[in-house]
């Protein structure tokens, strides 16, 4: 058995679940606040007590523990174990400084490797908390070595759990954890409370939380609101993607006049190469390192595939099979994406058709109504089957009503007929068909970024070379972040039919720089910011793709309940 961290124990008297996120699924972020932010580095030790510091790895095979013990002092012939903190200390009932529960935790497993290694008792450590100026005594006794010999337990019994522990209930430790937006605890928090005022009291508030009509006691977010790295789309064919000591970069085809560009990697977080672009195994090993993930499209705009460098994700795996063979609950999270879907739809018909120039038709009207009128049954639907009849049937409706929101001004010509895929057979189905690709190859980085297995969805079957669980995210993105911009777009008369497209018999394409024109759009509409109307919070797009996954995630483990409860206004 693999010795456990002394960290790893800080960690879990800190918050169980920290423990079993970062120990067991092994997830961390770059700038883990909750142990290495709050412990002072040794250079204190060094500025403060020359001579007396000392670093070393010490590992006991009694207690199956290993640390990195950062100062030892000698004090009247005994040896004590130092630790730093930046913080304040904690106070006890007296009001007298004390430590931190996870602090004394980590002392104590310093005392027994010190103990183990020297052959000496150690019968005191010491914390000194800087924020305060306080030093805290903690005796190395009885009570001591039960509490390390419990936490040792209690972390191996959790190391053979596939159950996630739930969110502590100390909301003030998730302000400063650096898991936070990963585990997502106000959300999951505001999904039991939905949960359980289902048919009590609570229910008509929860009704109203749940239509978005009351969002006033939101959670604090804890997830990212926006993106801070970017996508990397390499179009040009013939182009060359490698590695230039930390940043990435583009060479251009002979046949290109123009220089080779540099990207710091810390800005990107995908790379998306289409058609014939190549990438060199130094930069694809390097953008494992850095978890950047890279997509292939081909030139037609057909994802191909993607490399991740995942993270461990056994334990997310299992549960979401051991979920996903459970019926009922697809058939929840099922009707719950497509509800989404469609409520999105009919409220950009409904918005489209009353602005301006758009004169609605009686063509759109009709569609409408029929969507309305299949909404109800879609919403009773018992199976699988039966749910993909209605949504087929409003589909069709819809991309039926789609070229009734082009303005005339924009030309016929750019009116998707119906929906027409592989190939598509007009210039809005060429936009439509390259833009869901762009959109797939979000929604599976977001997938892997998670840990979760694309293969097995809840609603789609495997059939082609999209992956299922890929194309179920798809359904509660296609209209904000496809349809409504291309639409808007083609009204703003931006596409130039000569230039950016390319014909070959009945297909129609996108040329160079159409594509490019509509990654820019696809991507600012991306950074759009959107305020979630049952969490309650504003983030982008991009953001909300892996908030959705995560929320999914949420549903697979049974802290479900907002996984696709977003709506379009
Ligand atoms: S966010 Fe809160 S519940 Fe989640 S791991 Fe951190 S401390 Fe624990």
């Amino acid at each position: 058995m693999t010795a456990l961290h002394v960290h790893s124990l800080h960690a879990l008297a800190y918050c169980e679940r920290l423990f079993y996120l970062e120990e067991v699924e092994n997830l961390r972020v770059a700038d883990a606040r909750v142990y290495a932010g709050r412990r002072l580095h040794v250079e204190i030790e060094r500025e403060e007590a020359e001579g007396e510091w000392l670093t070393l790895t010490l590992e006991s095979s009694h207690w199956g523990i290993v640390g990195k013990v950062d100062c030892i002092r000698r004090r009247d012939g005994m040896l004590i174990p130092y630790e730093h903190k930046r913080g304040r200390s904690a106070r006890n009932d007296s009001g007298e400084p004390d430590a931190w529960s996870s602090d004394r935790l980590q002392i104590i497993a310093y005392a027994a490797l010190i103990g183990e290694h020297s052959g000496k008792a150690v019968n005191e450590g010491r914390i000194r908390y800087h924020a305060d100026n306080v030093m805290v005594r903690v005796p190395i006794d009885g009570t001591a070595w039960r509490l390390l010999s419990e936490a040792v337990s209690r972390a191996r019994e959790l190391q053979a759990s596939v159950v996630r522990p739930p969110v502590t209930e100390n909301e003030r430790l998730c302000v400063n954890c650096s898991l936070a937006s990963v585990c997502l605890p106000e959300e999951a928090r505001l999904a039991k409370s939905l949960d359980e005022g289902e048919d009590g009291p609570q229910k008509k508030r929860n009704d109203e939380r749940m239509s978005g009509r009351n969002a006033r006691s939101s959670p604090i977010r804890l997830f990212p609101a926006d993106d801070d790295r970017r996508s990397l789309h390499v179009v040009t064919p013939g182009a060359h993607v490698g590695r230039k000591g930390d940043r990435i970069e583009v060479v251009p085809p002979k046949t290109v006049d123009s220089s080779p560009t540099l990207y710091p990697v810390q800005e990107i977080g995908q790379i998306v190469l289409h058609g014939f672009v190549q990438i060199s195994t130094q930069a694809l090993g390097f953008c494992s390192q850095q978890e950047v993930g890279v997509h292939w499209l081909t030139g037609g705009g057909r994802y191909l595939g993607s490399w991740n460098p995942g993270v461990g994700s056994v334990q997310r795996r299992i549960r979401q099979y051991k979920a996903l063979t459970n019926s009922d609950l697809c058939l929840r999270l099922a009707k719950r994406l497509v509800e989404a879907r469609v409520r999105g739809q009919l409220s950009f018909l409904l918005r489209t058709s009353r602005q301006s120039g758009h004169g609605k038709t009686a063509d759109v009207d009709n569609a409408i109504a029929v969507i309305r009128q299949l909404l109800s049954p879609l919403l009773r639907a018992n199976s699988i089957h039966s749910l993909r009849g209605y949504e087929g049937s409003i589909g069709a409706q819809y991309f039926k009503a789609l070229p009734h929101l082009i303005s005339d001004a924009a030309g016929d010509t750019m009116k998707p007929e119906g929906r027409s895929r592989r190939p598509p057979r007009d210039y809005g189905n060429a936009l439509l068909s390259f833009a869901y690709a762009l959109l797939l190859r979000d929604v599976m980085n977001a997938i892997l970024v998670v840990g979760l297995d694309p293969s097995l969805g809840f609603y789609h079957q495997p059939r082609s070379q999209a992956p299922p669980l890929g194309l179920d995210l798809m359904e509660l993105f296609r209209v904000p972040l496809v349809d409504l911009p291309i639409v808007a777009s083609i009204n703003r008369r931006q596409w130039d039919e000569t230039a950016d497209f390319q014909k070959a018999g009945q297909q129609v394409w996108l040329s160079d720089s159409g594509k490019k024109k509509l990654i820019a759009i696809y991507e600012r509409r991306k950074s759009d910011q959107w305020k979630h109307p049952v969490i309650g919070y504003s983030l982008s797009y991009s953001r909300l793709l892996e908030l959705e996954v995560r929320l999914l995630e949420k549903d697979f483990m049974g802290e479900g309940g907002l996984f696709a409860r977003m709506r379009m206004r």
